[in-house]
């Protein structure tokens, strides 16, 4: 039953067993070692130095008390987290979620498919993630500033521009980002813009950031459909999520000429066949933040708000998830390749479980696994780190040309490496190879570190 080389089944064991009770990081780790059979029979030296048990424990974990007074004067305790993964390509970089299910093992998964995704983008970046177990849900701005002051007031002795350089991810966008940031700053008596990216554009952000994930994912499909001679133009679309990936990947596919029959958020999803609008999507998440029953009560007409039931039932030609972890199951992907779907991108990370993605690939769906095709995102920090250090700043065409042209190489290598490796349209085995390659790589150089 195993996809897993015999060779490799003593690192499964191993890499378990030192990590019980995270699932969702096994998951990951299970997922990126079924490709890696073929890696070791080029490489037997990866073997022999232990890379791949050296890759699955993170170089350090930080975790810490997070106490904060809340707006009825009553002091809260959250638990905060830093994974830092890998630094064989570069500073450790990835973002921090705040949401009430993060623990280790859910920060460990990110901080994992972190390294791969990054080393993905062609650009020096490490890997690793954190976040805190606090939900900003419901939260006033006070309440969120005094737990962003909080949180950074511990993180700060552990990041740097030439260390690492957090960013945003669920739970933490442009409000919490300048929270994090200007206590660094205070903390540090230091200007030292490229400690953290997802900046605001007058504090040294980067145009496009804010669209980076979102358009990457849209790019990096478009480019999987051209292999088959599809494009965007007309096809219905499924995105779910509401947050910044989401929008963003509604935004450009609108502009492509495709149409998103339905988007949603984590209690239920709007569906509408003239297509969701980009804009009044962008008032009530953004503006409003409102739930996604808000904009289906704004746009009124074709626009229905459903509730107990899954998107993915919803017919489409293309699917994006973009919301969080798993969040597309091995029903779903049944109910999609019913429906006629010829393409899946991930645009959050892993929310395709494993036997969904064996579905929709045995179905001969085109599918995008989330470190190839969400990395627009931490690659447009990684230009956003350049601007800083140069002292420059980019417009919008000249950062989303450069963004284009990342997303088009990676859609490129990692179909190329498929094919090197045998299985010709394997995005998951290219994507997996491709990456983890050039971190063993730069391991191997550095000796058993
Ligand atoms: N959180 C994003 C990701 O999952 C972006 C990380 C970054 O920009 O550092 O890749």
């Amino acid at each position: 039953m195993s996809r897993i080389d015999e060779k490799l089944q003593p690192v499964l064991a191993e890499v378990l067993r030192r990590n019980a009770g995270e699932p969702e990081f096994h998951q990951a780790f299970t997922e990126v070692l079924e490709s890696l059979g073929r890696v070791i029979a080029k490489h037997p030296e990866f073997l022999e130095t232990a890379l791949i048990e050296r890759i699955a424990e993170p170089e350090r974990q930080i975790i810490f008390r997070v106490p904060w007074v809340n707006d009825n004067g009553k002091v809260e305790i959250n638990r905060g987290f830093r994974v830092q993964f890998n630094s064989a390509l570069g500073p450790y970089k990835g973002g921090l979620r705040f949401h009430p299910s993060v623990n280790l093992g859910i920060v460990k998964f990110l901080g994992f498919e972190q390294i791969f995704k990054n080393a993905l983008t062609g650009l020096p970046i490490g890997g690793g993630k954190g976040g805190a177990d606090f939900n900003p849900r419901g939260r006033s701005d006070g309440e969120v500033m005094r737990f962003c002051q909080s949180f950074m007031t511990e993180l700060h002795r552990h990041i740097g521009e030439y260390t690492d350089v957090p960013a945003g991810d669920i739970g933490v966008g442009a409000r919490e980002i300048g929270y994090l940031f200007g206590q660094y700053k205070r903390l540090t008596n230091r200007y030292e813009a490229a400690v953290m990216t997802g900046k605001g554009l007058v504090y040294g952000g980067s145009r496009a950031r804010t669209e980076a994930t979102g358009y990457g994912t849209v790019y990096f499909v478009e480019r999987m459909l051209a292999t088959r001679g599809h494009s965007m133009e007309g096809q219905r679309v499924i995105v779910s999520g509401s947050g910044n990936v989401a929008i963003y990947a509604i935004q450009k596919i609108f502009s492509l000429g495709g149409r998103v029959v339905a988007c949603s958020d984590s209690q239920g999803f709007v569906v509408d066949d003239n297509g969701i609008d980009p804009e009044l999507l962008k008032e009530v998440k953004e503006v409003r933040r409102e739930r996604i029953s808000e904009y289906a009560r704004l746009k009124g007409g074709s626009a229905r708000y459903v509730e107990n039931a899954s998107i993915w039932s919803v017919p489409a030609d293309v699917a994006l998830p973009s919301a969080t972890q798993n969040e597309l199951t091995g029903k779903d992907a049944l109910d999609l390749v019913k429906n006629g779907v010829i393409a899946v991108g991930e645009g959050a990370n892993m929310p395709t479980t494993p036997d969904a993605v064996r579905i929709l690939q045995e179905a001969n769906v085109l599918f995008a696994p989330g470190k190839a095709a969400n990395a627009g995102g931490v690659a447009t920090s990684a230009l956003e780190m350049q601007q800083n250090a140069s002292r420059d700043s980019w417009s919008f065409e000249q950062t989303e040309s450069r963004l284009a042209e990342i997303m088009h190489t990676i859609h490129d290598n990692c179909a190329a490496t498929a094919e090197e490796y045998g299985t010709p349209g394997d995005y998951v085995l290219g994507a997996n190879i491709n990456g983890f390659v050039r971190v063993a790589e730069a391991m191997n150089a550095f000796g058993v570190i």
